[in-house]
Parts: C-alpha cells; structure tokens; sequence
C-alpha cells in the first residue's frame, strides 16, 4: 500500500509562505516514496471559513504546481462522523458539559490559586479545573436545554486511565528537537474540547477521525502542531484508530520572527505572485532548492 499524505489548511484566509512548505514538503515527501496526496479542507469553523477562500487554496495550490487527489474531503460534509465519535467516547463516560465562559474560567483559576502558578496549555490558556465535572446532572441537563451556550471536555483523568503509556514516531522534530519515538503527554492539555454545543467537534477529533477515516499514512504539518500530536494519539487509542506517522517542520517566520499569520500580506502567495515571483522563487525562499 502507498503512504498517504494530506495538506490540511482552513479556508479561513489566504495561504502565506508557511502553507507553501508544508504543502510542498507534503508533495515533495509523496512523490519521493510513491504516495499519494490528499487535500483537505478544514472547514468546521462555519462563521470564519469561506467557499471563496477555498477557491484560492485550489488556485494557489495549483499555481505551485501540485496535484492532488479528488474529490476533496471537506470536514463541514462530516460532522455526522465526528458525532459517532464523540458518542463513542461520550458513552465510555468520558465527556462532560462545561458552561463557562473563557473569562470565568480564569476567574475561577485565580480564585484557586494565582494564576502564574496554575497550569496552562501551549497556547497559554489555564488548564480547565474541572469544576463542572461534580455538577448535579438535573442542573447539568436544565443548563444543556437552555440557551447557555456549552463546551463538551474530555474527561482526562478518566481517558489515562483507560489507556497505556501512548508514543508516537516523529519523523520530523518538535520545537525542542525531539525526534523518533516520542512519549505523548496528554495530560498537559487538561480536560480539552472535543465539541461544543453548535459545532458537533474541535479540531482535534475532527483531525483524528478524518486522518484514520482516509488512510493517512503520515502527517506532515508544522511544528506549532506538535504538542498537539499528544491528544491525538490519546484520542486515537481510545477509539481504537491506527496512528500514523508524525513528521513536524519548521515554521516559516516573517523578518521580526513571529509566525506567519492569514492577515500578513507581506508573506501571502497571492501578494508574493502579484509581485511578479514564480513558484521556483517561492521554493528558493522557502530554502527548498
Ligand atoms: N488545519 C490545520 C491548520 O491549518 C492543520 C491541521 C493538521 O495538519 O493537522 O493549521
């Protein structure tokens, strides 16, 4: 069987220079071992993603020269697939509502503790501390009816101690270096969101079903993504999903070292096309020749 690669971007603005690396190392990475590349579109945030910004990915994506297989599998045309799932974890009693807002979960951090101290994810969010965890399920069911808007948490106490030690092979390297076979850390992420109340997944079940749902080989994407592997190797072994390889790469930064982001134009490939370059030039940019 042929590895299977996929570029996942979201259709939530214009590809910049990092999207072209890790579409082109994926491209790069198929042909070399005979794989196939997959494209998907990642699309569950229906408020921020838009059909024209999906017409530029296939444009810019074809511009640099690269092909994909079709048809493309968009996660907005899925969501019955991540309901299964969280329903399969739902019923190992491992998903709970949470009601509160981002701001009254750092007020409820504070209160327990100062904030410096309380852990927090990669994304500098305070861990959530599980408060709704003991609510009594009548007032559990009386806020889940109403207009309150909910969160759907993972459980991860309960989820370890379902699971063995989980590991994952990283091909590429983390922020740190780390490379080969990689203890994942779930822990650190907390009781993450696998769903909320309007959007029947996050990313990180939508990730793990669509990359086991199409074969996904090996996942080449960049380094910002690499904590993240630990939840999906969780979220793999729960439902029983065969992992893939992980391959993390460096991240593109613009010249005061940030990363790039949707809304800097200086670094976008439409912007960069614009200006008269060609995809050979964004290749030697990128330090791929
Ligand atoms: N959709 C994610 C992004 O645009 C990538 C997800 C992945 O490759 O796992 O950053």
């Amino acid at each position: 069987m042929p590895p299977v690669f996929r570029f996942a971007p979201s259709p939530n603005g214009y590809l910049h220079l990092g999207h072209a690396l890790s579409a082109l190392l994926n491209a790069g990475m198929a042909a070399a071992s005979g794989g196939r590349l997959l494209l998907r579109i990642e699309d569950i945030d229906t408020t921020r993603c838009r059909p024209e910004y999906e017409a530029a990915i296939d444009e810019d994506l074809a511009w640099l020269g690269l092909a994909w297989e079709k048809p493309v599998r968009r996660q907005s045309e899925h969501f019955d697939d991540y309901r299964a799932a969280l329903g399969r974890l739902d019923a190992m009693g491992l998903v709970y509502p949470s009601f509160e807002s981002r701001a009254e979960i750092a007020a409820l951090v504070t209160a327990r503790d100062s904030q410096a101290s309380w852990p927090r994810d990669q994304d500098g969010a305070p861990l959530y501390p599980g408060t709704a965890k003991t609510m009594p399920p009548a007032e559990r069911a009386r806020l889940m009816v109403s207009r309150a808007p909910y969160a759907l948490r993972l459980d991860m106490t309960a989820a370890l101690a379902r699971v063995g030690a989980l590991t994952w092979l990283e091909t590429g390297a983390g922020p740190a270096g780390e490379t080969g076979a990689i203890a994942a850390d779930p822990a650190r992420w907390g009781d993450v969101i696998l769903a909320r109340k309007d959007t029947p997944t996050s990313y990180h079940l939508a990730v793990v079903v669509d990359d086991a749902a199409q074969g996904v080989t090996d996942v080449v994407r960049g380094q910002d993504l690499f904590h993240a592997t630990s939840v999906h190797r969780l979220l793999q072994a729960l439902l029983g999903l065969t992992a893939p390889r992980y391959h993390h790469h460096r991240l593109v930064r613009d010249a005061d070292g940030h990363k790039l982001s949707k809304s800097t134009r200086a670094t976008g490939l439409r912007e960069l096309r614009a200006q008269g370059l060609t995809p050979t030039d964004i290749r030697r940019r990128l330090g791929l020749d």
